[in-house]
């Protein structure tokens, strides 16, 4: 499954070589993307300097061995989670989900670390390492979860409900993490909305639909905060139904964030690293994934024999693949290391509180 490395060389597109080797079955056409949020002049001007030093790199360079050199010499770690591109999979030291990483990032003993994800999860490692340097590749890979659900507005939700206990899932940013009680991700949401106290009132943001999934899981009825994933919400049912017509013998598995009407056709519902241990382990043959497709590297890795289908969005677009994580690339990767910037730094009291909510959920995991 690992591509040829003669296609990872720079200034090839980089994700279309390496599915071209791939096993996966794509059951759309990878074309298209999301429309990505207004940009402040402040951020567009910053986005252009990114790709004019990224267009300077030495066309001559190995960014492999580049990479793993700097790596080396700065005493770097590379966390990636699973919804990176292939290449920037393979080069990492550490890939998992959210939560995995966030624990990856507290056991490391390295002074850099490059996180290869979205702008939450560099904070998180962040927050909990305020002595190390976190750099993030490209600082406008964000979230939608995390864009919807400012500090202000939260805090002003949080007022309403006086006594109430506030979860905030991990896609959101430092400030909300800060305003919160505990944070969960997908793989412990359950397990921490069990541990608060049946005659608390739970507040769950921002993602609407995992807090469904969570409110069906444990019978309690939680007031939610109306936000949602771009890439998860656009899975279309109507051609999932056609689909699984298509290959009778193929288990829908899908992520808790994917709306209703897909979660309720999924035999197995879970976090990323769960639906990854469940195509390991399941005896089926053949899978259609109802999350981000960057998972399937790892799924085709881990169970070559298996057939893997990524569950397909409504549009004629590549909607399903989240444009924040694919903002990354392995030139950016490569200036992150050489150049220790875009560096993410916190403002220390926000990172205390926020730090307080991460280690009450890291206890409970
Ligand atoms: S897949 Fe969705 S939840 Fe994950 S980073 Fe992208 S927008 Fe955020």
């Amino acid at each position: 499954m690992t591509p040829d490395r003669g296609t990872r060389k720079r200034g090839l597109p980089i994700r279309r070589a390496s599915r071209a080797g791939s096993r996966w079955a794509l059951a759309v056409p990878s074309t298209g993307r999301h429309a990505l949020r207004m940009e402040s002049p402040a951020a567009l001007e910053a986005q252009r300097t990114l790709e004019s030093r990224v267009a300077a790199i030495d066309s001559r360079l190995d960014l492999f061995d580049e990479i793993a050199r700097l790596k080396r010499e700065r005493n770097a770690v590379i966390l990636a989670h699973y919804y990176q591109e292939p290449d920037i999979q393979d080069i990492a030291d550490f890939i998992g989900d959210s939560l995995q990483l966030s624990q990856e990032a507290k056991r490391t003993a390295a002074d850099v670390i490059v996180f290869c994800g979205v702008h939450f999860m560099a904070e998180t490692a962040k927050i909990l390492n305020p002595e190390k340097k976190v750099v993030l590749p490209d600082l406008e890979a964000g979230c939608s979860l995390a864009e919807g659900c400012p500090a202000d507005r939260f805090a002003a939700w949080r007022q309403r409900f006086p006594g109430a206990v506030a979860v905030s899932y991990i896609n959101c940013s430092a400030d909300v993490k800060a305003l919160s009680d505990i944070i969960c991700t997908s793989s412990n949401a359950e397990k921490i909305v069990r541990s608060i106290p049946a005659d608390k009132t739970v507040l769950f943001a921002p993602d609407r639909n995992l807090g469904k999934w969570v409110e069906k899981r444990t019978g309690r009825d939680m007031k939610l905060w109306l936000g949602s994933c771009v890439v998860h919400e656009t899975f279309s049912e109507r051609k999932l139904v056609a689909l699984v017509d298509a290959h009778p013998d193929a288990e829908v598995i899908a992520h808790p964030e994917c709306e209703e009407p897909i979660l309720r056709r999924a035999k197995f519902v879970g976090s990323t690293s769960a639906l990854l241990g469940y195509v390991t382990k399941s005896p089926a043959k053949a899978f259609i994934v109802a999350t981000e497709p960057g998972i399937l590297h790892q799924m085709q890795k881990a169970a070559p024999e298996k057939t893997l289908i990524a569950a397909p969005p409504e549009g004629n677009c590549a909607c399903n693949e989240c444009p924040f994580m694919k903002r990354n690339s392995l030139e950016k990767v490569y200036l992150a290391l050489r150049d220790l910037q875009p560096e993410i730094t916190l403002d220390e009291s926000v990172r205390v509180r926020a730090l307080a909510s991460v280690e009450r959920m890291l206890s409970l995991s």
